[in-house]
């Protein structure tokens, strides 16, 4: 990577083969003088953040500098992958400092939905994880909603300090970033990067009133999303862009649901109940008998079972079995990182299980609606 040189803006290593990592230039942009990575470029051009990705042990690098830092840590997480979104070693790694949880995608959830409900589990989940948190935010960057409550809870705790804006990939950082550099900074100031010291990753600085920053980091890379192991393309099919029309399945033991040919929920055992499915509304959902299901997806996959595509299943891990007891009386979601969740609707107890692709985080959790 060396061999280009370095960004004369943030200072990373160039290289043109990466469009989603750090340093990443389009070769046509290697002669321009001087050379500037695509990112510091839209920065500088157009006020823009886009995100770069990292992986765990150089985000952990990252983190463990802030904690030395006296700052305000905004993270935000996707209310659609909560589990899988949530960086449960923050804690360890900000000291002292406090985190404001910005919840993002609210849009996703339908509209009548109990708002303090959701903000209690939130809480209670994050609390769960060893999350300490000074305040729980509800917003949708997309939507523009939750944003004067969020400006206010970063007036009132940041004090004079610099605020670390973190998260995994695709949970709206971006988007959310550059809603705050249009509606916080009055851009007389340029925005401009740096590069971290001790790390390869440049930040966005985004310049506050007060001589303090708003600082964006990049977006953590969690092996466990179903988002991060599917094509670009299946990423469109997987990913809501709508608020979710759940869909209830009246289930008796012995039936099985696909959703697409991404995953595989058995009912095995339990009385007759109903089970809601949340992913996202265009997955189709197909009913099968229990002992079919092996031989469905064998001869289907790909094709009546989609997405993904043949081409796209080749690229996925084969597929694990998650056996899972719902116990009697709790109100649980059976949850898989980036495709959804299936509520559990009945109160007598049930065993089900989960076929996903190895590697894919399967759990159960208190029901979020
Ligand atoms: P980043 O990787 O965290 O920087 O995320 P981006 O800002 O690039 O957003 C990732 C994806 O999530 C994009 O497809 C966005 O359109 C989408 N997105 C961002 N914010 C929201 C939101 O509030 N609601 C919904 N439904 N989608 C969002």
């Amino acid at each position: 990577h060396d061999g280009l040189g370095r960004c004369s803006g943030c200072g990373i290593a160039l290289q043109t083969e990466h469009p989603e990592l750090p340093g990443y230039t389009p070769i046509k942009a290697l002669d321009r003088d001087p050379v500037i990575c695509q990112r510091c470029f839209r920065i500088k051009n157009y006020s823009e953040a886009s995100s770069v990705t990292v992986d765990q042990d150089e985000f952990l690098k990252l983190l463990s500098k802030i904690g030395d830092k006296d700052a305000l840590v905004i993270h935000i997480v996707d209310l659609f992958d909560f589990e899988g979104s949530l960086i449960s070693a923050l804690q360890r790694f900000v000291g002292n400092n406090p985190v404001l949880l910005a919840v993002n995608k609210t849009d996703l959830l339908p509209k009548v939905t109990n708002w303090n409900k959701v903000r209690n589990w939130v809480q209670q989940q994050a609390k769960a994880q060893g999350l300490r948190t000074v305040d729980v935010v509800l917003c949708s960057a997309k939507q523009n909603q939750g944003f004067d409550y969020l400006l206010e809870a970063v007036n009132l705790h940041r004090g004079d300090r610099d605020v670390y804006v973190v998260g995994a990939t695709n949970v709206g950082k971006s988007t959310l970033i550059n809603r705050l550099i249009r509606d916080y900074s009055d851009l007389e100031q340029e925005l401009t990067t740096s590069r971290y010291p001790g790390t390869t990753l440049d930040m966005v600085h985004i310049p506050l009133d007060d001589g303090a920053s708003i600082i964006d980091t990049p977006g953590i890379v969690y092996p466990w999303r179903y988002s991060e192991l599917v094509s670009r393309r299946d990423l469109q099919a997987i990913m809501p862009d709508k608020p979710l029309k759940p869909s209830v399945y009246q289930l008796n033991s012995g039936q099985s649901l696909f959703i697409g040919g991404l995953a595989r929920f058995d009912f095995i055992e339990g009385e007759h109940q109903s089970f809601t499915l949340y992913t996202n509304n265009t997955l189709k959902i197909h009913r099968t008998k229990l002992e079919k299901a092996d031989e469905l997806f064998e001869n289907h996959a790909g094709e009546l079972l989609s997405p993904p595509t043949r081409e796209g299943l080749e690229e996925l891990p084969e597929w694990t079995r998650h056996d899972i007891r719902i116990s009697k009386g709790s109100r649980s979601d059976v949850f898989i990182s980036g495709l959804g969740w299936i509520k559990v609707n009945g109160q007598t107890g049930a065993l089900v299980a989960v076929h996903a692709p190895r590697g894919v985080r399967v759990m159960v959790r208190p029901s979020l609606i």
